[in-house]
């Protein structure tokens, strides 16, 4: 172990056999570093020492003594092994008991001075510690694993939480001196951090629990920290690059606006201004327009798509699948009907073409025509799936980008649209999942927000309910009768099929797609047209059957959460989920914004499994707001930010999942990075910390 340093693999750590490494390697630890910066979940606090005639029943405590006796049995009855020891020191004696670790004997041994932490129970067999936790030493400073604080870590099969501090704890005293401060050091001390090298110690073997805290808290700054620079200085890097200036073209837009058969509403209106200001700037706009379904964030879209137009650019509009490329395709060229726009659709299956000299009247073409009049630039605007990143498509002058739905998209496809032009294009991106405070000023934090918080007039509210076990009935007959009057029903399940990887787990009992759809077809809706919908699916049999459903060819949809977000079906009325406690409230309500598009009065009925206070508390949040920013907010507080988009490719450990929940941490990490930026832009002075957000965007822009 001569030549270890941070950057070691853990190849080269000596006493750790080939099944731990590849164990290690299953939870993502390849270096010495890895496994420094691999924290506990928790501590078991064993540092109540005492004397063994002080021990009282059912009291967790260390004690320190000679070993007695100790053996081995079996017991033939029950197949286990039982260690039995008694240990001693000046003022007495206890037993201890092991079961099934019949190596213990070959480890203790009668005089050896041991540490013994646990719990005293009460027994048949008298006082006695069972199962405790023992660590062989003389001296009570120098313990690992009882008579202190000790960490517990995420464990997974095979790698216990002594084994780690036993691989850890020799390797962190080696290579201490090695740590360098990963913070500028004015921004450890203004903000009263603990450095580095103790905090490591200290979050791993606290020596008293606020410490432990207070080295959490330190870690938990530094990441936020991190992703603030990182955000903050691709903001930076993006205002410096040359997009191409699109002055409100007034006249136009107001002509627009008058044409519509709506007015629009003032969130509307305040989104657009904020938009058509951002493009008249000649740094490229990178904007996230976040409002629920339903709110009217195409006519927004197209607003600006054409002011683009009007100067002459080009504009991309890319969705998520090729449904929602047709609907917007007509949906964009009605609403631009009389405006001289030449619209194209290009899918993976069909290309079509609607041009000014044509009086709206929708052609084929094929896909070479639709590429030339795209690089020609006689295409105003081109509407389609990510077929649009292909190195094929070219523009003349991509002026706006526009994505729907953008947390489809990954990074890298962002990146490819934007070169397809000599400068960069203004980018919009729509979304209707609601974004908490927080994840906007972190992970989206490179984007500008608006929100249109209000929804047209006259939409009728959804009714949402609770359903009772012994409604199901009542409720089977209320879709029949909804199906008669020729109206449509979602039935979303938690999961596809039973599955063989999760046997026995928590979702046992928890309806599958497969499973409903098999028996709601023969048992309950024998007379309705019922299809299915799920993941494992292509996503050619996932379009058809959407298209089906959309075609009202089908009565009941049984789906996972899978169902397309923008998709409009102003006939289905009913949104019925079974194991509603399996969802996040922000994507319960997603679901439900997909009924209630038309006239009809519409209801998303909650089915669950589980009748616990929490839960109930939970799903009543859903009855009583229709508010997707509060809710979002509260699955952030209760489930953490794994359900909102983008979290996975940001990779985002355990540690920072909490520290996203802490809206004030959030706000001072970015100020204190904007300052560090302002006196530092290219973080000159900062090496270290450049070479660790370069990796970080090395990271996201691979995935
Ligand atoms: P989303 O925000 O979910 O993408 P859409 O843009 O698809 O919403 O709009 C939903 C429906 O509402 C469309 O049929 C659209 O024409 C209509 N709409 C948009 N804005 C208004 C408005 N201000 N008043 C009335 N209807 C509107
Ligand atoms: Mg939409």
């Amino acid at each position: 172990m001569n030549s270890m340093d941070l950057n070691s693999s853990i190849e080269e750590i000596n006493n750790i056999g080939p099944v731990y490494k590849k164990r290690l390697k299953k939870l993502g630890i390849k270096t010495v570093n890895d496994l420094f910066f691999h924290f506990p979940r928790r501590y078991e606090d064993f540092s109540n020492l005492i004397p063994i005639s002080k021990l009282k029943i059912n009291e967790v405590s260390t004690i320190q003594g000679q070993i007695l006796t100790i053996e081995a049995s079996k017991s033939w009855a029950k197949k286990m092994s039982i260690t039995e020891a008694i240990i001693e020191d000046k003022t007495g004696a206890i037993k201890a008991t092991w079961f099934n670790q019949p190596y213990l004997t070959k480890n203790l041994k009668v005089g050896d001075s041991v540490f013994i932490s646990g719990k005293v129970i009460l027994s048949k067999n008298g006082a006695h510690f069972s199962n405790p936790i023992y660590e062989k030493a003389f001296d009570s400073d120098d313990l690992t694993h009882t008579g202190r604080l000790i960490p517990i870590y995420p464990e997974t099969a095979g790698l216990s939480s002594r084994w780690i501090r036993y691989i850890l704890k020799p390797l962190l005293s080696e290579l201490e001196n090695q740590l360098e401060e990963t913070l500028p050091e004015e921004v450890i001390k203004e903000n009263d951090l603990m450095p580095i090298k103790q905090a490591l110690w200290e979050v791993h073997f606290p020596s008293v629990f606020e410490l432990s805290k207070k080295a959490q808290d330190r870690f938990s700054f530094e990441e936020l920290f991190l992703i603030q620079l990182f955000v903050l200085r691709e903001r930076n890097r993006l205002n410096q690059e040359k997009s191409v200036s699109l002055p409100t073209k007034l006249e136009f837009i107001q002509d627009f606006v008058k044409s519509l058969k709506f007015k629009l509403t003032d969130a509307q209106k305040k989104c657009s201004w904020a938009i058509l200001k951002d493009i008249e700037k000649e740094s490229p706009m990178n904007r996230l327009l976040e409002g629920d379904v339903g709110s009217g964030k195409t006519v927004v879209a197209v607003i600006a798509a054409l002011n683009a137009v009007k100067h002459k650019t080009q504009v991309a509009f890319m969705v998520p699948t090729e449904i929602l490329a047709k609907q917007h395709f007509h949906e964009v060229a009605k609403l631009l009907q009389g405006f001289k726009v030449n619209v194209g659709l290009l899918t993976g299956k069909q290309d079509q073409w609607l041009s000014k000299k044509l009086k709206n009247q929708v052609i084929e073409v094929s896909r070479k025509k639709l590429l030339e009049k795209s690089l020609d630039g006689e295409m105003d605007i081109l509407v389609g799936t990510h077929a649009l990143i292909q190195d094929k498509v070219k523009f003349n002058k991509l002026g706006l980008v526009i994505l729907d739905e953008q947390h489809r998209f990954g990074v890298k496809q962002r990146a490819a649209l934007s070169k397809k032009s000599e400068f960069i294009p203004h980018f919009l991106s729509m979304t209707a999942t609601p974004i908490p405070r927080t994840l906007a000023l972190t992970i989206y934090g490179d984007l500008d927000l608006s929100l249109i918080d209000e929804l047209p007039v006259g939409r009728k509210k959804i009714i949402t309910k609770i359903i009772k076990p012994a409604e199901r009935e009542e409720t089977y007959n209320f879709i029949k009768e909804e199906v008669k009057n020729k109206k449509q029903v979602f039935i979303i399940c938690p999961r596809i099929e039973e599955n063989e990887e999760k046997p026995n787990s928590t979702w046992a009992g928890v309806k599958t797609v497969v499973d409903e759809h098999k028996r709601l077809s023969k048992d309950i809706f024998p007379d309705l047209k019922l299809d299915i919908l799920h993941g494992k699916m292509t996503p050619k049999e996932k379009e058809e059957v959407m298209l089906k459903f959309k075609n009202k060819k089908t009565d009941i949809l049984v789906s996972t959460s899978v169902v397309e977000v923008g998709i409009d079906i102003p006939n289905a009325t009913v949104m019925m989920i079974e194991g509603a406690e399996r969802f996040g409230l922000a994507t319960l309500h997603q679901f439900r914004g997909r009924v209630g598009r038309g006239e009809h009065q519409s209801y998303c009925l909650l089915f669950t499994e589980s009748y616990t206070p929490k839960t109930r508390q939970r799903l009543k949040a859903l009855i009583t707001s229709e508010d997707g920013f509060s809710l979002a907010q509260k699955d952030l507080e209760i489930r953490g930010p794994g359900d909102f988009v983008g979290t996975k490719q940001w990779g985002i450990p355990d540690l920072m999942m909490n520290a996203l929940k802490d809206v004030k941490l959030v706000e001072k990490t970015r100020e204190i990075a904007g300052d560090l930026l302002e006196k530092d832009p290219y973080l000159k002075k900062h090496p270290q910390l450049l070479s660790r957000i370069s990796r970080f965007r090395e990271k996201i822009h691979l995935e």
